[in-house]
């Protein structure tokens, strides 16, 4: 089982808690009147609920937000009525489906009109559409369809939600041989920001029905129910080979793949992972699936493996497609982990010195790694004007930099880290787990820190921190929000921040939690204190 998107191996014990990220959950403000709406029209989910955890993980942690009110929509009415009212209380929302977004753009703090409330799928055999309700995820809707001997081209990661995916773009292992998820679009129906709910298709609403294929969620209304065009497919063959090269020879290895995979039969649709290994190396592991025979696709990857000795030996299995979806799956739970990611298209091969400057920039980070989707095939079929995703006929692959890493912490380590290597001092408050993290980095790097207490400054608060508080004290660095020996108070992040913006010393506050998010501006040098999520 091998996810595309698994960096390193993480055990499920060490993934992010909810918990870690809404620890500082804010004190909600009252809401207005929520909208009259029956339970079988919307389930409404307030902190204090028992259910609201269920519904607030994000898949990248470093995004979440806990929302005042999450309004689970099951009916276009609900969210008509959503719609109405956070405009006509001037609230701000976001469109949440399956919670994948790199940037959190379906995260809001104060409303998430979320679709998880119509996840139906109706699967019409015979005239090869299904009607998915626009809260499935994608394995529910492979599952649906593969009971039928049919499937659907999408992506590899089990609970992407499919409104997202499909209205950015879609690319999955059957890209290239049947095109992109939102090429399968045949009707969406929208509720847009008056409340009118209509159908986009090839004949009615044309302008939406193109931005829908692949112009991005959030945009153009909330998208409650897609017909799809799928097709049969029973089996695939999925592969996977794995080099450990040096950095010259991965060079050479990247340039096999880039010649190969896009130009590659139609059938074939492949990866390629580049990741730094120990002692200098580079893994090139190459992924894929296939809709053609063994032997194409032997003859597809030849010239990558006459190259250099592979570390794992090439491996190809035919699968069942349901089988091949949980193969790249990894696992069928929801995953959620602090994560980075940047993307490039590439129009026109890399040359030489543009892949070894890339492959040297990854040689000994760790956690970090380039992830390329092959493009062409069915994809180019389509004209770059005909969708609003244009990355169509000689588009080669998407080139991503990813990043990954499991707790909070470690974000404001690598910023204090960054910090201190811009001369910058790093303030924070001495709470375990952030702020200590952010401390412990910056002295390391021996850079200056100005810590402060929530305590009188002779009480050592946290305990486990007294440590690291002495050793702050002992170089003078030490500030508290209180006079010494005052009882110690109910801490105020608000007052404690504001602090430092007064001593003026403190150029950036490395925090992390959404509550602690606050700027402060200082009007007589406006970069007092700049608060820094993570
Ligand atoms: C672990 C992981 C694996 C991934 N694997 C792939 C892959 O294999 N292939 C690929 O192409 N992409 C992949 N992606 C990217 C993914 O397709 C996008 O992030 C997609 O937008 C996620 O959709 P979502 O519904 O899960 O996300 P959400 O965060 O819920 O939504 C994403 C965006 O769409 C908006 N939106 C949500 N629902 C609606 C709606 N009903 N109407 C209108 N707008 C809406 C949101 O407001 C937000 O702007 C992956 C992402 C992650 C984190």
């Amino acid at each position: 089982m091998e996810h595309p998107l698994r960096v390193d191996e993480i055990s499920a014990l060490e993934a992010p808690r909810v918990a870690d990220a809404v620890s500082f959950a804010a004190p909600v403000a009252p809401l207005p009147p929520l909208p009259n709406l029956s339970a079988s029209d919307v389930t409404f989910l307030r902190p204090s609920d028992p259910h609201y955890r269920d519904f607030l993980a994000a898949a990248n942690t470093r995004t979440q937000l806990s929302p005042a009110l999450r309004a689970v929509c099951k009916t276009d009415r609900a969210v008509a009525a959503m719609i109405a009212w956070v405009r006509s209380n001037g609230l701000t929302f976001a469109v949440r489906c399956g919670g994948h977004s790199y940037e959190g753009f379906s995260q809001s703090k104060d409303v998430v009109i979320d679709v998880r409330g119509m996840a139906g799928i109706a699967v019409d055999k015979a005239s090869s559409l299904v009607t998915i309700g626009s809260g499935a995820s994608l394995y529910h809707i492979y599952q649906a369809l593969a009971g039928q001997g049919l499937a659907l081209q999408a992506g590899s990661c089990a609970t992407v939600g499919i409104s997202g995916h499909i209205l950015g773009g879609g690319h999955g292992l059957l890209a290239r041989s049947h095109g992109l998820t939102c090429d399968s679009i045949e009707q969406v129906t929208m509720v847009d920001s008056q409340g009118r709910v209509f159908q986009a298709s090839a004949t009615s609403e044309v302008d939406i029905d193109w931005a829908c294929k692949g112009g991005g969620g959030g945009s153009f209304g909330i998208a409650t129910e897609f017909k799809l065009r799928v097709f049969p497919l029973k089996t695939v063959l999925v592969f996977g080979v794995t080099w450990t090269l040096s950095q010259a020879h991965a060079a050479k290895m990247f340039a096999a793949w880039q010649a190969f995979a896009p130009n590659a039969p139609s059938t074939i649709t492949s990866i390629v992972k580049v990741q730094s290994a120990a002692g200098g190396l580079i893994t090139v592991r190459c992924i894929g699936q296939s809709v053609g025979s063994e032997a194409e696709l032997r003859a597809g990857l030849q010239p990558l493996l006459a190259l250099d000795r592979p570390s794992t030996a090439l491996s190809i299995k035919s699968l069942g497609f349901l089988d091949a979806v949980t193969h790249f799956a990894g696992t069928l739970d929801y995953e959620s982990i602090y994560m980075k990611a940047k993307s490039d298209y590439v129009l026109g091969p890399l040359g030489a010195d543009a892949i070894q400057h890339m492959i040297a920039a990854v040689a000994g980070a760790s956690g970090v790694a380039l992830l390329c989707d092959a493009y062409g095939g069915k994809i180019a079929d389509v004209a770059a004007d005909a969708t609003a995703f244009p990355r169509r006929k000689g588009t080669q692959f998407c080139i991503q930099y990813y990043s990954s890493w499991m707790h909070a912490a470690a974000t404001a380590a690598h910023i204090a880290h960054e910090l201190v290597r811009r001369g910058i001092t790093v303030a924070a408050g001495l709470a375990t787990g952030i702020d200590t993290a952010a401390h412990q980095a910056t002295l390391a790097e021996g850079g200056r820190t100005v810590a402060f207490l929530g305590t009188g400054i002779n009480k050592a608060y946290p305990k486990d921190n007294e440590a690291l508080q002495r050793e702050i004290a002992s170089k003078g660095l030490l500030l508290s929000q209180f006079w010494p020996d005052a009882p110690p108070r109910k801490p105020s992040f608000l007052m404690r921040n504001a602090t430092m913006s007064g001593y003026g010393i403190a150029t950036i506050v490395v925090e992390a939690g959404e509550t602690l998010a606050v700027r402060f501006t200082n009007p007589e040098n406006p970069f007092a204190a700049v608060t820094v999520t993570t």
